[in-house]
């Protein structure tokens, strides 16, 4: 079988079909042979009941995961790629392909269907137009996944990988945090890809938690209220809230003080326990 990591293979390919890169769609193929054998090994593929990939290209990833995994579903939405991948993935009898749109498909009902509702392992390069709408997604509706493997750019993984109380977190950080233990896995330069992006990537790592890490009482209030902390930076956490979610200043002032928490703090500076401690407080207030 032919190297699909290959940049004469990827040419070769392309030609044969007419195919071209869609910067719309995010197409940056891996073109680094170390990099999709190093993913497929460290997602846990190989201990879960297959793996879904968002994005196959023309398979260069989706290859390496067949090896590890007993079976792969990969959802592609460029259609142009279908004809490539039936013929870069011949042999592989445990790869299935959908040609859907990762944001729009009921992923509740392919694991049903393909995986018999057990939990999976999620591993991608994923297009970098909508990084953080997928992996939301993929965490807000409780899935049955054990982790997320995926390649984004740089700056995305040092925002999603980052702990609460620390400068580079943000509202995402905390999103990630409350669902699963996120970890940079590795960097990846930008030059292991064709074309090259003008930004270095890394594959991060996230581990689904059983349960999220800080209870709440209502988990839509504390969504709302660690968006709307981190929605005006500059300001502290109390005039972000308060402006943003429409509630008297004082009255938030008075949640912060009753959960032990600084009023002149900003919303880089609160853990995740600050966060729930508030958003119950606030809660219960109502
Ligand atoms: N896995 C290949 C690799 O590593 O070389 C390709 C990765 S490329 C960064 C992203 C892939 O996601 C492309 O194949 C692109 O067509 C596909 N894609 C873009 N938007 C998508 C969407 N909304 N749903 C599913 N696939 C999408």
């Amino acid at each position: 079988m032919k190297r699909l990591s290959d940049i004469s293979t990827i040419r070769e390919i392309m030609e044969k079909n007419g195919f071209s890169f869609s910067k719309a769609l995010g197409q940056n193929f891996l073109i680094n042979p170390s990099v999709c054998p190093r993913m497929a090994q460290m997602s846990g593929a190989a201990d879960a009941a297959g793996a879904i990939e968002v994005g196959p290209g023309i398979g260069v990833l989706t290859y390496e995961l067949s090896q590890v995994a007993k079976k792969v579903v990969s959802i592609e939405l460029d259609k142009r790629l279908l004809p490539v991948l039936d013929e870069t993935l011949s042999g592989c009898d445990n790869v299935k392909i959908i040609n859907d749109d990762v944001m729009k498909i009921d992923l509740h009902r392919v694991i049903e269907e393909e995986f018999g509702g057990e939990e999976v392992a999620v591993c991608a390069n994923l297009p970098y137009y909508i990084t953080s709408p997928v992996i939301m997604r993929l965490l807000e509706e409780r899935l049955p996944i054990t982790s997320v493997t995926v390649m984004v750019q740089k700056e995305a993984a040092d925002r999603l990988c980052a702990k609460p109380g620390t400068r580079a977190c943000g509202a995402v950080s905390a999103a990630v945090q409350y669902y699963a233990e996120p970890e940079i896995l590795f960097d990846v330069s930008r030059g292991s890809f064709m074309p090259a992006p003008n930004v270095d990537s890394a594959v991060i790592r996230l581990k689904i938690r059983k349960t999220p890490a800080v209870e709440v009482t209502d988990e839509k209030l504390f969504f709302r209220l660690v968006k709307a902390a981190f929605a005006q930076r500059r300001k502290t956490a109390v005039n972000s809230v308060s402006n943003t979610m429409g509630l008297k200043k004082q009255s938030v002032t008075d949640a912060f003080i009753a959960s032990g928490i600084e009023p002149n703090a900003r919303a880089e500076a609160l853990t995740l326990e600050q966060f729930a401690a508030l958003a119950n407080c606030l809660a219960s207030a109502n």
